[in-house]
Formats: structure tokens, sequence, C-alpha cells
């Protein structure tokens, strides 16, 4: 089980073969040829914190879809809501629905900034339609984002996520293609850098419609932001009547189902939440200050579109309804945080029984070890100098072990409620095998 060499897998390379000819990079997701640095790779089933191939391999689970799987993968609780709601007809696109009220209510009681909201299918368009709706709100154009902060593939945002070492500080486009007049209207600060963002602000504040950001900036790990940073944030924006944007898509109802705005008690104007909202089916939300979200109203006086023929689809919702009331009832963030402790605690024992250069980051449910770099994260750069090589032979070697997650070294493993202790003694005895090779 996982213990075969991948790249010696016939069936599955035979389907990869295949897959290569017909979809560009092999693949959907947005990793594509990162899946398979590791060898050929197809799954075709998922239970709880098991993933299989097409060959009948399992593996533990730490990618999660990229982190929606918060309850683990076929859910039955999750699947049995969007069952019946399938049963009733997927999409109707032409009124209220009572699934739309019923999850619209769980979001506003529970999200602190969350006063009305509208619903779509993925995070991107959360963040694409908070800014449209900023936009319309302030009359400017400017968004300001922070480097090393993902919002989607949209030109609004695709800009500093992982700039090259040498392109820090610049407005780096992520991709081939992009509308040159977005990409500089989108301004770039570092994360955690209350001085550099009142520089923006007394350059850019009266042209500025937003400010945008993980409040958690996860698409580096773990970058934990400082208290002074997300005051001072709040205040800034504030005095310049910017609509503040927490992009929660990731830490939304993973971390908190009221969003780490709660913890950090900071309350944005524009909250987006995805990913775990849903335990992986599409479903996502803009949410916010009411004036905002009612300029999306649809009547002559409210002059924001936002649509989309699959926005509040059925199963989706229903997933999202149940996925939410589990998350409460069972306190799965107070299970999940005291599961990422020991995750955190054990690899980090694990680093120095080994001696090996590195350091162990993560929040709750999420955690990264990065090797090369000590001290805590603060700022993208901060991150730029882990030792990518080694954590691919580390990713490897996991993987030869039963151990799932993506060789990226800048993402970040996910917990889900169906791991437990079994799964962390496993994850932990391949971690000692493995450490011992690099
Ligand atoms: N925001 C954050 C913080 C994300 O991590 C992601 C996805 N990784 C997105 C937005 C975009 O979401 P989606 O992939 O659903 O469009």
């Amino acid at each position: 089980s996982g213990m075969t060499d991948p790249n010696d897998d016939a069936a599955m390379s035979e389907l990869v073969d295949r897959a290569r000819e017909l979809i560009p990079g092999g693949a959907q997701t947005g990793l594509r040829a990162q899946a398979y640095e590791t060898g050929d790779v197809a799954f075709d089933s998922a239970s709880e914190a098991t993933l299989t191939t097409v060959s009948g391999e399992r593996y533990t689970d730490y990618h999660l879809g990229f982190g929606p799987i918060v309850l683990g993968h076929a859910h039955d609780g999750v699947d049995k809501a969007a069952r019946a709601a399938i049963d009733d007809g997927v999409l109707y696109g032409a009124g209220t629905t009572t699934l739309e009220v019923e999850v619209a209510e769980r979001l506003v009681n529970l999200v602190p900034s969350i006063e009305m909201v509208n619903f779509c299918n993925s995070g991107s368009e959360a963040t694409y339609h908070a800014i449209r709706l900023a936009r319309a709100a302030t009359g400017n154009e400017k968004v300001l984002k922070f480097e090393g902060c993902y919002h989607g593939w949209h030109d609004y945002v695709d800009v500093s996520v992982y700039p090259p070492a040498d392109r820090v500080g610049e407005r780096y486009p992520e991709s081939d293609g992009m509308l040159s007049a977005a990409v500089e209207n989108t301004l770039v600060a570092p994360f955690n850098d209350p001085d550099a963002l009142e520089d923006v602000f007394r350059e850019h504040g009266d042209e500025l419609a937003a400010v945008i950001l993980e409040p958690i900036p996860h698409s580096v790990g773990c970058l934990l932001p400082e208290p002074e940073f997300l005051e001072r944030l709040r205040e800034v924006t504030e005095s310049h009547d910017v609509p503040l944007v927490f992009d929660e898509v990731i830490s939304g109802f993973r971390h908190s189902p009221r969003g780490v705005q709660y913890e950090f008690g900071v309350t944005p104007d524009l909250t987006c939440v995805a990913k775990a909202l849903g335990n992986g089916y599409p479903v996502a939300a803009v949410g916010g200050r009411a004036d905002l979200l009612a300029q999306a109203g649809g009547d002559n006086e409210s002059g924001v579109v936002i649509s989309g023929t699959y926005s509040g689809s059925l199963p989706g919702l229903a997933a999202a309804r149940e996925t939410i009331d589990t998350i409460v009832e069972e306190d799965v963030q107070g299970y999940l945080t005291n599961l990422g402790d020991r995750y955190r605690d054990g690899l980090t024992d694990l680093l120095e029984d080994h001696a090996i250069d590195g350091r162990v980051v993560g929040h709750r449910s999420i955690f990264s070890v990065q090797f090369g770099v000590d001290g805590e994260p603060r700022t993208y750069e901060d991150v730029l100098g882990l030792d990518e090589e080694r954590f691919r032979a580390f990713a490897a070697g996991m993987r030869e072990r039963g151990q799932f997650f993506t060789p990226n070294p800048y993402k970040r493993h996910h917990l889900s409620f169906a791991h437990d202790e079994s799964h962390l003694e496993s994850y932990l005895d391949a971690a000692d095998a493995v450490l011992d090779e690099l």
C-alpha cells in the first residue's frame, strides 16, 4: 500500500500518457506537472483520510483537494445532504431558494463582518466580486495586495504571489497573457510591514478601491499576522474609506466557523469564503457590509452586476449547510487544533533528533515543514531562502511510505476531521525514516 515505485506502475503510466495528449500538463489541477514530480500519479477514489490510485495504492492524504476537505473525503452527512438536493433538481436560476437563505443566515450569524452575502462557485470568483463591489463603492481602481498572498487566477490579483527573489518589490505578473492595465492597478506591499503600508496610503490612499489579504498567508505555508499590522491596516483603511477585504478562502471554516477575523478581533468590510465552506463541493461566497453588498441588488438603484449561471447551485449549498453545522456541532476546530499541534510538535522533535536545519510552521489544521530556514516567518522574503530540493526529496520519500502531499515546497499540509492518532503515528514514523535518509 503506497510502497511500490510509482514510476513502475503500468496502468497509471498508461492513463497519464493518454491524459498528456488530451489535457495540457495531463491534469486539471493547478499544480499539473508538479503533481508528477514524484512519479506518475492518477487517483480514482477517496474516502475519509485516504486517497486511492487507479492501481489500488492507498495514501494518507494531506493535500485534501488544496484544503477544502475539512471533514474528510466522501463524508456521509455532507454527501447525503448534497444527494437530497440533487434529487430535487440541481439548478433553478430563477428566484429565492430555501437553501440559499439557510446558508446565508448561518454565514451572517457566524462571521463578524458578514451582514449580507452573495454566493458563487470558487474563491477566485469571490475575490473578483469583492473587488468589483469595492471599486463601485469608491469609484477608485487601484487595489493593494501583499507579496505571497494568492487570491485566485484572475488578472486583478494574480500578481506577486511567488515573485522570484530579484523581482520582490515589483508588480510581478504570475502568468503570461495578463492584461497590463490590470497589473498596473494592482499595488503590492510586503506583509506584516505597517510602515510600508502607510507609505502606500500616503502616496495612493485617495486612489485605492480596496486592500485585500489572506489574514494568514497560507499560500506560502503560514505567515502569522502581527497584531499591530492588522490594527494599523484596519485604522488606515477606515480613515481613507477604503474597503478592507479578508480573503478567508483557506482560513474560513477550516480554522474557525467564524473566520480568523473573529480570532484576531479585526472586522473587515468584505470577506471571501470558499474551500472548507462546502467540504469539496464548488460553493463560495462574498459577504460583508450591507451597503457594499446591496450594490448588487439587480434593480435600477443597484449598479453592480454579480452573476453566474451556477451561483447558488443547490448541491453546493446543501453541502455548505451540512458542513457548517457539522463544524459547529462537532467542535471540528478544537479537534483539528489539537491534532495539528501534535503533528507540529512531532515534526519539530524529528528535525532536532536528526539535526536537520529547518522549521515547522502552521496554524490549527495546517502545517508546513520548511528546510534550511529558521525563525518565525513574517514576510514573503522570510520564506524565499527555503531549501526546495530537500523538500522535494522529503515529499518523494514520504510518498514512497504512503503519505501524500504536494511536492511544492511553498505549500502546506492540511488535516481533516477524518485524520486521527493512527495517521499521526504513521506520518511521524515515515518522517523519521525519510529524514534519516536526507
Ligand atoms: N484565495 C485563497 C487564499 C486561495 O488559497 C485560493 C485557492 N487556492 C483562492 C483564493 C482561489 O480559490 P479558487 O481556486 O476556488 O478559485
